[in-house]
């Protein structure tokens, strides 16, 4: 028995799992481009159509396999590699979008932003001259910031965002309720989308706490004009929710996990019949 327990656990927690990889292991990966972006579709409510996909980056390491981003994007900020990292996610995100484009699927594209990323003007001007040489219009990439980073001095990150803004970028927040920002921050950032965290979604058909969460967002974020996307759908019960709430988008399991950009084209036809069905 305890060899079977030792096994299992070991099983359910393999080594990878605890490992948090350090600079120089993040560094080469970078180099090597071992950092791979998948996308997760979000689609809308309404109607199912597919209003863009969540840049996800994994890293396909050579022995450990599939590694996580909990395992290594908290460090890439800690050892000043994060904005190297934001770039080359960025870098194949534009180059796909600009392939979906090509072949007639005008997706928007959002991308993770770190706090870390925006300490400095410089971070404004390399997401606009990358946009600029891919030739992907600004309109067609979201920037995702976690709500729970909106926090000390903002001076220096409220001007980035306002100036990205001005440029047509769209700015989302992030796993919006496990944070502490202010209204008043929510007022002097001017994002035009709100992700209500996945803890308050799944399940808030059938928990009451969840669910004064998950209207209390919904309401402010409608009264701020912003678009509402609901994160970790992952049941017909949670869909049914947000189609009675008027949830805009939605994004989860439920609809698709996030996949290499390979298999996109594929699901998106799948998807499309199965809407239409
Ligand atoms: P996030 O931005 O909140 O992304 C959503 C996470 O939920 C993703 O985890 C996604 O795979 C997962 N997810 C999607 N659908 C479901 C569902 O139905 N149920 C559940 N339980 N989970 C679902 P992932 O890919 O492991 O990423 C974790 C976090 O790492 C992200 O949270 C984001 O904060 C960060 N991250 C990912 N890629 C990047 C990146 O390129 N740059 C930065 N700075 N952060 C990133
Ligand atoms: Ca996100
Ligand atoms: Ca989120
Ligand atoms: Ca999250």
């Amino acid at each position: 028995l305890m060899k079977f327990v030792a096994q299992s656990s070991q099983r359910s927690t393999p080594e990878k799992l605890d490992k948090t990889y350090h600079a120089i292991a993040i560094q080469k990966a970078i180099h090597a481009q071992e950092l791979v972006n998948y996308y997760q579709p979000k689609v809308r409510v309404t109607d199912g159509k597919i209003a863009g996909v969540e840049t996800l980056v994994r890293w396909h390491h050579p022995v450990d396999g599939v590694i996580y981003p909990s395992q290594f994007i908290t460090a890439a900020e800690k050892c000043g590699l994060i904005d190297q990292l934001t770039r080359t996610v960025l870098v194949q995100a534009l180059e796909q979008t600009k392939i979906w484009q090509k072949l007639g699927c005008d997706l928007k594209v959002a991308v993770n932003v770190s706090m870390d990323n925006l300490t400095s003007l410089g971070f404004q001007d390399m997401v606009v001259d990358l946009a600029a040489q891919a030739n992907v219009p600004a309109s067609s990439i979201v920037l995702e910031i976690t709500e729970s980073q909106l926090m000390g001095d903002m001076r220096v990150s409220l001007e980035i965002l306002t100036r990205l803004r001005l440029k047509r970028f769209h700015l989302s927040i992030d796993d919006f309720g496990t944070g502490h920002s202010s209204l008043a921050q929510l007022r002097d950032i001017p994002f035009d989308e709100l992700k209500i965290d996945q803890g308050f979604v799944h399940r808030a058909y059938e928990d009451q706490t969840l669910r004064a969460i998950y209207d209390a967002s919904l309401a402010l974020a409608k009264q701020l004009n912003m678009q509402v996307v609901a994160e970790g759908v992952e049941n017909r019960a949670d869909w049914e929710l947000l189609r009675q709430t008027g949830c805009d988008l939605a994004q989860g399991n439920f609809i698709a996990a996030p996949m290499p950009a390979e298999q996109l084209g594929g699901w998106i036809k799948q998807w499309r019949e199965r809407i239409a069905a």
